[in-house]
């Protein structure tokens, strides 16, 4: 199909410098906004930024180099540059009802980063959860520089390597458990956050096993921040020294990331400000200049998220993920926890549909449902290729889908899940099945109901 031909012709009026200087570049930057628009975006992690937080990311501002902070920077000529991160730090303050926000992080890890820098030193120990069971690498994992820098203990669950702190009953958090490693091990830095927790933090019951055995408590909101914001999840500002952040999840923003911390002493040195400590970590321990244009969008994604309208969406994105789990219970899918509380749903399809997640993630990608294998707590399958599939709603609802077309995509998960037979080792999928569900997903998502934020046609 050529690209006139495509129902995305208007974006080539968007990018038509793109187009004289490099034409391959422009070939594949249709075909991604294609596939964007085309399919059914269930990656939890993943969404789609409105057009003034992309147009934010295209201007000037990243032309300029600016190694500091407002006011206080390396290079002249910054006095705009100021201007947007002020911006960026005093919404992103308001927002969140924080003492102080760091804007400058250029992801999620980095800002995670900053934190173990500002709050640790190395060989020092840090409390996380589990990767396996829904952490994330920079929660003390072996392959991460948090597993190879410090000392992780973790809690989640697993049999075999003697992992507690998730209820194997229920899937959920156990504080109690917590409390008990926490004591046990005595760590300098407990983490709250995951990837693949469906249900609740209580952030409160963190606070008071941090404060029991003198330890700073960090919240990583970078798949709930939207939720948070929405108040459709509880918030951690009241409880956490220091909570990080992507910008590219939920709240749907720019790819980066951020730190809100408590304006407090250290527990080391009380001549010491954690505001100052964090602000350090970032510049000049861990980057040097910062993506100004990034940090531009940030401004955009903090005043869009701070409307009315994102409280909604934000409220939207659990209804829609509590009826597609409902949806998927109804048609025999196991869900980790049974269920779930906010944007994200983790499908046990071995245990319920005998067939392995990574198999099936490439099933439902033919039948044009993007989502992704994941591990499950107590997984008996290997890392890549694991029993689970992770899927949410942050995309599907920001391009206006409600729990009518939630029921939609459960009935093609089961379709998909229908047609496949084990051959020997193989799982094998009925490939007629699979491009007919592909044929009524692009007819949804191209039939002008569901327009795409930042993408036109
Ligand atoms: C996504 C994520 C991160 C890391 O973000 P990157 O931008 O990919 O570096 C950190 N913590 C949690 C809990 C996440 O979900």
């Amino acid at each position: 199909m050529s690209l006139t031909e495509t129902p995305f012709a208007c974006v080539t009026s968007q990018y038509e410098a793109i187009r004289a200087i490099d034409p391959d570049l422009y070939e594949l930057t249709v075909q991604e906004t294609r596939r964007q628009a085309e399919l059914v975006r269930l990656i939890p992690s993943e969404n789609y930024t409105s057009s003034a937080v992309m147009q934010a990311m295209a201007t000037v501002f990243c032309n300029k180099y600016s190694e500091g902070y407002p006011g206080k920077r390396y290079y002249e000529g910054n006095e705009f540059v100021d201007g947007v991160e002020e911006l960026a730090r005093e919404r992103a303050k308001k927002l969140f009802g924080a003492d102080h926000a760091n804007v400058q992080t250029n992801s999620g890890s980095p800002a995670n980063m900053a934190a173990y820098y500002a709050l640790m030193k190395p060989g020092e120990k840090v409390m996380g959860m589990h990767l396996p069971s829904g952490g994330h690498l920079t929660h003390g994992w072996n392959v991460n520089f948090s597993g190879m820098l410090f000392q992780p203990v973790y809690y989640g669950y697993n049999e075999t390597q003697g992992v507690t702190g998730l209820n194997p009953e229920t899937g959920q958090l156990d504080y109690d458990e917590l409390r008990n490693i926490a004591l046990r091990e005595r760590p300098k830095v407990i983490f709250a956050g995951g990837t693949a927790y469906p249900r609740v933090w209580d952030f409160a019951k963190f606070r008071a096993i941090a404060d029991e055995i003198g330890a700073y408590f960090v919240a990583d909101i970078a798949h709930i921040n939207g939720l948070i914001i929405g108040k459709v999840h509880p918030d951690p500002v009241p409880y956490a020294d220091v909570v990080t952040s992507t910008s590219h999840k939920a709240i749907r923003g720019p790819r980066g990331g951020f730190i809100l911390c408590k304006d407090r002493t250290m527990i080391d040195n009380p001549e010491e400000r954690l505001v100052d400590r964090i602000d350090k970590a970032v510049f000049p321990t861990l980057q040097g200049g910062p993506h100004n244009n990034t940090i531009a969008a940030l401004a955009v994604c903090f005043k869009e998220a701070a409307t009315e309208e994102f409280r909604k969406y934000a409220e939207q994105v659990v209804k829609n993920a509590q009826a597609l789990a409902q949806a998927l219970l109804e048609r025999g899918f196991s869900l980790v926890t049974g269920g779930t509380d906010n944007h994200l749903i983790l499908i046990d399809v071995m245990k319920s549909r005998k067939i392995p997640g990574k198999p099936f993630a490439k099933a439902l990608y033919e039948a044009g449902l993007e989502t992704n294998f994941n591990s499950v707590p107590n997984d008996p399958r290997k890392p890549f290729s694991p029993s689970g599939i992770r899927i949410g709603t942050p995309a599907v609802t920001s391009r206006g889908f409600t729990e009518t077309e939630m029921v939609l995509i459960a009935d093609w998960m089961d379709r998909v899940a229908g047609s496949c037979h084990k051959d020997g080792k193989n799982y094998l999928f009925d490939e007629v099945a699979l491009r007919k569900i592909r044929a009524e997903v692009t007819d949804l998502c191209t039939s002008g109901k569901f327009p795409v934020p930042g993408i036109d046609f």
